[in-house]
């Protein structure tokens, strides 16, 4: 009878030895993957937070002697020639709606291709997609791919709470969890963290949905206007090289906040260019390539990317450019 006692007791004891040790493995599991979450969506957070936005470089803005010829001038047609021939050495390919050279005031320089000024930070910044007030940062061409990150892993650690939490939570419906100050914190944990997850995912899909066609916000609200006038596909290159053009060639640094976009933030391939580079042979990819990890945002030598658009004697390159542009509009 004793024996058999015995044995019982040992039996319940080992059931709870594995039910213990299961639990412990659970927990191991469950801390490592949230730790490495956790501090992937620091690091996102902290880069998009704290990488500055790149103002355009020198060479955009007027000189003293032409800022003073345009100040004092009273017509708006000489004030453009002057923003013309100062344009015509810029790698600028996009102009305002009314087809005159985008020209900021406050910072009084040319603006390059997808750069804005904005009235928060109040300059100009490169590939400006938004002011985000969440990160009281702007989101442009330096940490654009932050920003990404960021609203990726902020949906991978409400996953992972949810998912976590909802074992409890539903434990507290059917009334099986101990009523302890523990019920309080799963079902703030679960209703908070199912909220963010879905607002961050209509917002994340929105941005991969631009990633795809090259677009900024701005761009998806507001077109930007070629020579040939507006074009919201004016710099998609195709979904794959327009994913490429924010995340790099290279796919083992895509998941990591480190900056591996492509270009310069003042060189933007467009669907023209990728026309021209048929045409001539040249290949303009290449001139765009940053220099990845490096994160050298500087202007290369301007004599390389003349001005297409505004170069006199280039009529021609112009309309073939044009006519290519419009075949590949058709095709895609
Ligand atoms: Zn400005
Ligand atoms: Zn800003």
């Amino acid at each position: 009878m004793w024996k058999i006692i015995r044995c019982g007791i040992l039996q319940i004891s080992r059931i709870f030895t594995i039910a213990a040790q299961e639990e412990e493995g659970k927990a191991a599991i469950y801390l490592v993957i949230f730790h490495l979450s956790f501090v992937l969506f620091m690091w996102s957070y902290w880069k998009t937070i704290f990488t500055p936005p790149v103002c355009p470089s020198k060479e955009f803005f007027l000189s003293q002697s032409d800022e003073e010829h345009y100040e004092k001038e009273e017509r708006p047609e000489v004030q453009q020639e002057i923003l013309k021939r100062v344009a015509k050495e810029l790698p600028v390919y996009t102009m305002t709606s009314t087809k005159l050279i985008r020209y900021c005031e406050k910072c009084q320089l040319i603006k390059p291709d997808r750069c804005h000024h904005c009235s928060v930070c109040n300059k100009c910044v490169l590939k400006m997609d938004h002011h985000c007030p969440w990160v009281n940062n702007c989101v442009g061409f330096s940490n654009y791919k932050y920003f990404l990150l960021f609203l990726f892993y902020s949906l991978v650690y409400c996953i992972l709470v949810t998912t976590t939490v909802l074992e409890y939570f539903i434990k507290f419906w059917t009334t099986n969890l101990r009523n302890t100050r523990a019920q309080f914190h799963v079902l703030f944990l679960f209703f908070v963290a199912t909220m963010f997850f879905i607002s961050i995912l209509s917002l994340f899909c929105y941005h991969l949905w631009l990633v795809g066609k090259n677009r900024t916000t701005i761009e998806a609200f507001r077109a930007p206007v070629f020579l040939n006038g507006p074009d919201k596909n004016g710099f998609s290159l195709g979904w794959s090289k327009n994913w490429r053009q924010v995340f790099g060639d290279e796919k083992k640094y895509w998941l990591f906040p480190i900056f591996t976009s492509l270009g310069d933030g003042v060189h933007f391939p467009t669907r023209l260019m990728m026309d021209k580079e048929h045409v001539t042979g040249t290949n303009h990819h290449e001139h765009t390539r940053s220099s990845g990890s490096t994160q050298n945002f500087s202007v290369g030598p301007l004599s390389e990317s003349k001005n297409f658009l505004l170069a006199t004697g280039s009529e021609q390159d112009v309309s073939s450019g044009m006519k290519n542009h419009v075949t590949v509009s058709i095709e895609s």
